[in-house]
């Protein structure tokens, strides 16, 4: 019996890994408590939402049992917050023409990119990204029967290689999808190899029937280390569009509130401005939450405390130090991606699961000799974890 569609079927065999150190977390935990794991392998927010969200929340609850206070509303977004947004993205994307109308609310970055995908890829279509890279990207073009081709970034240090983007294009690319700060590497792309990038595309563009996109993802843009800057994508390209979130922002990553806004000068703009509202809402997502969106609006220029995650960088790098485990420092993010002791990124995440780590390995963000880490979990934690990570490496 085949109870399931073909790419499915195949994506369930191959999300094997992941899979196996979500059973052996489980398996851990039940064996020698809680307290005991050290679990690295999420990037789910754990920092608490800003305290000015239970405010908010029993503002909106105050008036909740009001006719259609929670109904459907405009599959764009509430227009409040798509003008509120608008004015701090014309600043933040130095994109002063920036209004409501260059941008929806959306279900997340998840759900930005894939109401632009349906929107702007046929079968066939080509979306070209640096490696390693977010591992759902390939799900969010493959529902619309386009591919991902991953392009490794330079090493060490995960910067863009702008030259090997440009040759991998080919006739059926549509889009080249950037992710700074990047999971899983915590690179930030610098303002010369975004530039050089997008003229590049500019210059292909201006002979090609249907344009590449530059596209970017954003959800980790407030969260850049030691006075980074992380570069705005929008004036590069006409075509240049970003997508952003709320979750780690705000730490209200459940509630499911994104954005995608783009570049007010691409010609025809407004024609895709249409097409994604009908594509959020034939996708099903019908709208963003309401009550998140609400809350968005409410705490727009709020954000947890980058401090805790400063610090949370710092004692990561301490544990690595003292096991002499090779990294790049994260600018961004919170996520670490070492090399693995020894070259192989599955042998190495075994060891650490002996010690009761658990990490992700390299592979399943296209990128096998490495691994990745999220310091998205409490000081002492990864404190405890530095003698297990010193063992793991046979200190
Ligand atoms: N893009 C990247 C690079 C991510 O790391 C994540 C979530 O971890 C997402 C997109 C999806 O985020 P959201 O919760 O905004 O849909």
């Amino acid at each position: 019996m085949k109870l399931l569609a073909q790419s499915i079927a195949t994506q369930l065999g191959s999300s094997s890994l992941i899979r196996r150190m979500f059973e052996a977390g489980h398996e851990l935990r039940r064996r020698v408590g809680a307290d005991n794991v050290f679990d690295f392998s999420l990037g789910n927010p754990d920092l608490p939402p800003p305290p000015a969200a239970a405010k908010a929340l029993a503002d909106i609850a105050a008036s909740a049992c009001q006719p259609r206070a929670m109904g459907y509303i405009n599959n764009a977004g509430l227009p409040e917050l798509r003008a509120a947004l608008a004015t701090r993205l014309a600043k933040e994307q130095a994109t002063p023409a920036l209004g409501a109308d260059h941008l929806i609310i959306s279900c997340g970055a998840a759900g930005a990119l894939t109401s632009l995908f349906r929107a702007i890829l046929d079968p066939g279509d080509e979306v070209i990204c640096p490696a390693p890279y977010f591992v759902e990207y390939g799900s969010y073009c493959g529902h619309f029967g386009a591919s991902l081709k991953a392009i490794v970034s330079q090493q060490p240090g995960f910067a863009l290689d702008v030259a090997a983007l440009l040759n991998a294009i080919g006739p059926q690319t549509r889009v080249i999808l950037l992710n700074s700060p990047n999971n899983p590497t915590g690179a930030v792309y610098t303002a010369t190899a975004l530039s050089q990038l997008a003229e590049g595309i500019n210059t292909l563009n201006s002979k090609r029937e249907r344009p590449i996109y530059l596209l970017s993802d954003e959800p980790y843009r407030f969260l850049a280390y030691d006075g980074v800057v992380v570069p705005p994508i929008l004036p590069l390209s006409p075509y240049a569009i970003v997508a952003g979130s709320f979750s780690k922002q705000l730490s209200i990553a459940g509630e499911r509130v994104g954005y995608l806004a783009i570049n007010p000068a691409m010609p025809q703009g407004e024609l895709l401005m249409q097409a994604l509202t009908i594509t959020t809402r034939t996708l099903g997502f019908v709208n963003a939450p309401i009550i998140g969106q609400k809350l968005a609006l409410a705490l727009l220029n709020e954000g947890v405390d980058l401090a805790i995650y400063a610090a949370r960088r710092a004692l990561m790098a301490a544990a690595l130090n003292g096991a002499g485990i090779e990294y790049t420092l994260p600018q961004g993010a919170f996520y670490f991606f070492p090399a693995a002791p020894g070259g192989d990124d599955l042998a190495f995440v075994e060891k650490l699961l002996a010690q009761n780590i658990l990490a992700v390995p390299g592979r399943g963000f296209g990128l096998p000799g490495y691994f990745r880490l999220s310091f998205s979990v409490e000081n002492e934690t990864i404190r405890r974890s530095a003698p297990a990570f010193a063992r793991a490496c046979g200190r």
